[in-house]
């Protein structure tokens, strides 16, 4: 095969270790630039993403943009709509051949056909890769090679295809290397692309790339427990599996006051660091784990990965699940949404402590505790009768690492509108309180003007006025709530 001149498209990989689209593209390629596109479409805060997301896709690009130029080309930021910008960069460098990584949403999914399409027409080569996945959706099929509806049965097909197939030496998975030297085009080629009409952006600190990305820039970046860029996040795997927080995984996940879950969930959603280096981190730490416990609690950290997989098959399988429930009968529970509960939810003001903890730590950190973004969703769905929709909705405009599949199949499982079939999955959010945030730390933490009230009290929720100090009282009353919500939905059946 004759090397050629070649663009990679990044998107949901911001790293240059372990990239298989990048590697295959960069081991065939004479000369090679890369590409990242700030697509409108997906970065849309009133739908798509968040301040906080913007923040960490920004601070991953830059450091992105540094290991470009470091192997010895360039990473180009465009902004605008990919159908066009793809194609034009193409034709201006004459690029023989287009490499990316293939996403799994089902606007991705539209959107790369009709690119294809464009630069086949226009007698280009397109490679796809298959990076965010550990497994192949292809291969994670029933014995009647149907898609997966359940995680459990998921889950041990998944495991089974990871310890039977070939892609492990010594139970790690192999990676890709990283490219050692990439040449790029020349200087005034680079010039021409600056002064086409490509929307070329240039992202320095102090530059536009947060205007770009976000009218109001994310402050609070201090508590933002995620870090941006790819060697943030080797770091974070590393201290992860050094500090003990994976080892002692199975009693600490259900703790949020502990902060003791990798906070990986940015890093994997936009590709900062690739789910084979979280496996392979996995077992770097049962090397070295002591006791079956810390085995234990490590395997328990490998079902969250697959967690992960799991949604974003049941997202290229049932690409519709972005547009509703998955079980049909929920498109007729009578909602009640009401906006001001709506409000109160989101503002962490429902009087409820766990609650109101669990949505300041989102709104002040863009990121909240697997434990109580259940207990928020069950309680926005189950006691305010709010459709998940607003919620799944709101996670996506708040969180640094909002993400479709997950998102959506957190909420759908929250609301239990989705392909697992336990209809009655309610939270009580003062026994749920109580068992996992059995000293109050947590919602101490969060609602700073409740530190002095007694820890039964603000497990149970009841403060007594004098107490208060402008924290309001219940917005509902949890036992009527869901009562109304078990009426409601046994007329939908
Ligand atoms: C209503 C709701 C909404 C959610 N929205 C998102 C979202 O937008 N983006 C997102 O990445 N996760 C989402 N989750 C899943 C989960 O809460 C986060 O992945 C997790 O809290 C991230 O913290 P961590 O990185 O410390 O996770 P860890 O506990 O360290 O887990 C490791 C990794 O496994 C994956 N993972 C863990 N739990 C889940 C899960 N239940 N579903 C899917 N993947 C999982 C994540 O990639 C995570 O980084 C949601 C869960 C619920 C209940």
């Amino acid at each position: 095969m004759t090397k050629s001149r070649s663009i990679f498209w990044h998107r949901r990989d911001l790293r240059i270790e372990d990239n298989i689209g990048l590697y295959e593209a960069s081991d065939n390629s004479r000369y090679l630039i890369g590409v990242y596109i700030l697509d409108p479409k997906i970065l849309d805060q009133n739908r798509t993403t968040s301040e906080a997301k913007n923040w960490f896709l920004g601070e991953s690009l830059l450091e992105l943009q540094k290991n470009w130029e470091s192997k010895g080309s360039r990473l180009l930021i465009l902004s605008g709509d990919p159908i066009k910008l793809i194609p034009q960069l193409a034709d201006l460098i004459k690029a023989e051949s287009i490499y990316w990584n293939k996403n799994i949403e089902p606007y991705e999914i539209n959107r790369d056909k009709q690119i294809i399409d464009k630069l086949r027409n226009e007698k280009r080569k397109v490679y796809t890769f298959l990076d965010q996945l550990i497994v192949s959706p292809d291969k994670i099929k029933t014995k009647n090679n149907e898609p997966y509806k359940v995680y459990g049965p998921f889950y041990r097909k998944w495991i089974n295809i990871i310890n039977t197939s070939k892609i492990l030496e010594d139970n790690s998975i192999k990676i890709s290397s990283k490219p050692e030297k990439i040449i790029g085009l020349d200087n005034r080629e680079i010039l021409s692309i600056k002064s086409s009409n490509l929307n070329y952006c240039i992202i320095r600190k102090s530059d536009s790339i947060y205007d770009l990305l976000s009218s109001n820039r994310f402050r609070t970046t201090n508590t933002c427990p995620c870090r941006p860029g790819e060697s943030g996040s080797i770091k974070q795997l590393n201290f992860f599996i050094h500090s003990g927080g994976i080892k002692s995984y199975n009693k600490g996940r259900d703790i949020p006051s502990l902060e003791s879950t990798s906070n990986l969930s940015a890093a994997l959603s936009l590709g900062t660091l690739s789910c084979r280096a979280a496996w392979n981190g996995a077992q770097r730490a049962k090397n070295i784990a002591t006791d079956e416990y810390q085995k234990q609690s490590i395997d328990t950290w490998i079902k969250e990965i697959a967690w992960r997989e799991f949604y974003q098959n049941a997202l290229i399988n049932f690409p519709e699940l972005e547009n509703g429930p998955y079980r049909e009968k929920w498109f007729h529970f009578p909602w009640q949404n009401r906006p001001d509960w709506f409000e109160a939810w989101k503002n962490g003001l429902t009087g409820i402590p766990i609650i109101d903890a669990a949505m300041r730590q989102l709104k002040n950190s863009g990121w909240m505790h697997n434990r109580c973004r259940m207990i928020v969703a069950s309680f926005l769905v189950k006691d305010l009768l709010i459709d998940w929709r607003w919620g799944e909705n709101f996670f996506m405009k708040s969180l640094v690492d909002g993400d479709l599949a997950s998102n959506n199949g957190g909420w759908q499982w929250s609301a239990s509108s989705g392909m697992d079939p336990k209809p009655m999955r309610i939270f009580n959010p003062f026994r749920q309180a109580s068992k996992f945030d059995e000293d109050a730390n947590y919602i101490r933490k969060w609602i700073p003007e409740l530190s002095h009230v007694s820890t039964p009290n603000l497990l149970s929720g009841e403060i007594i006025n004098s107490e208060r100090k402008g924290y309001p009282k219940p917005i509902i009353n949890h036992k009527i709530q869901t009562s109304i919500f078990k009426e409601l939905y046994s007329n939908i059946n």
